[in-house]
């Protein structure tokens, strides 16, 4: 068992550094690994040093928040140039909504009767990424919430009171980003979706595969959506997830890609860009 696809650091909601990660990658015996923060690329670099000195094959990654048809769905790029320009300006436009939706989160908060600023959240958060996650361990560290589960069910559930949407950005726009700057577009815990009906329609705006593994997809479950990745011709890929430390362990390395399916993988994004250039 090879490779980990989906790993997060604290450029974006993980707790580990891009170090830490590698580290912990190496002692699980992984071969590769994909560091894929939400909407940002700032790991990347550090990231694929600390791989080189270990020998650990380092794949440019990156999940974009994306939507279609009125759910939220993230989309996995893999492979990717990290220094296009289309790329990175976008990734500049998330960072600047993320931002912007922070403000607006603690000014729900605020109108609550909860004294606090942005500023902490910013604090926390040290990265570019901002999310719910930072708003959560935020209220946590006021006391204003005893723990991670109560800030959510209290104020930043989906619809909540804290709880500010996302700007939209079409899932074919993030596939179209992902394929421009070389790299693969797989479609993220689709378990999580609740929209395999839409898996078709990825496909027709050139979703090269699904994540069939992963932490929240039991057995029965990575089984039937490798069928459906066989059935749409899509590749298939999987990864943990992993945010850090979950039940007192890091979940890094619980799901492992097999070679077979990171090769295929690789040898797509290769063709790809051998077709653009
Ligand atoms: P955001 O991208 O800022 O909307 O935050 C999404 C992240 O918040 C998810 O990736 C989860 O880690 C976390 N999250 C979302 N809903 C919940 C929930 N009900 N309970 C705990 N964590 C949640
Ligand atoms: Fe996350
Ligand atoms: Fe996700
Ligand atoms: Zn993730």
């Amino acid at each position: 068992m090879y490779a980990d696809l989906h790993l997060h650091t604290y450029f974006s909601d993980g707790t580990f550094s891009p170090e830490e990660v590698v580290e912990r990658a190496e002692q699980q015996g992984l071969k590769a690994i994909a560091v894929t923060d939400h909407d940002t690329l700032d790991a990347c670099p550090r990231a694929k040093e600390a791989c080189d000195d270990r020998g650990i094959e380092f794949v440019y990654g990156t999940e974009l928040t994306a939507e279609i048809d009125g759910s939220e769905v993230h989309v996995l790029g893999y492979f990717l140039n990290i220094e296009d320009p289309q790329l990175q300006s976008q990734i500049e436009l998330f960072r600047k909504a993320r931002v912007d939706r922070i403000y607006k989160m603690v000014d729900c908060l605020n109108k609550m009767g909860v004294q606090m600023e942005a500023k902490e959240v910013f604090e926390i958060a040290n990265c570019k990424s901002p999310g719910r996650p930072h708003v959560a361990r935020a209220l946590i560290k006021k006391k204003v919430c005893p723990n991670y589960e109560a800030a959510f069910s209290r104020f930043l559930y989906n619809d909540g009171p804290a709880w500010v949407p996302k700007t939209r950005f079409p899932a074919s726009d993030a596939i179209d980003i992902i394929h421009n700057s070389g790299g693969l577009a797989v479609l993220a815990h689709p378990v999580l979706n609740k929209r395999d009906d839409l898996i078709p329609e990825l496909k027709d705006q050139g979703l090269d595969g699904i994540e069939c593994f992963h932490t929240k997809h039991s057995g029965f479950q990575a089984k039937k959506y490798c069928q459906i990745a066989n059935d749409n011709d899509l590749l298939i890929s999987g990864g943990s997830d992993c945010h850090g430390f979950s039940k007192n362990r890091p979940l890094i390395g619980k799901i492992r890609l097999n070679e077979d399916y990171f090769s295929r993988l690789r040898g797509a994004a290769q063709s790809h860009s051998a077709a653009e250039s």
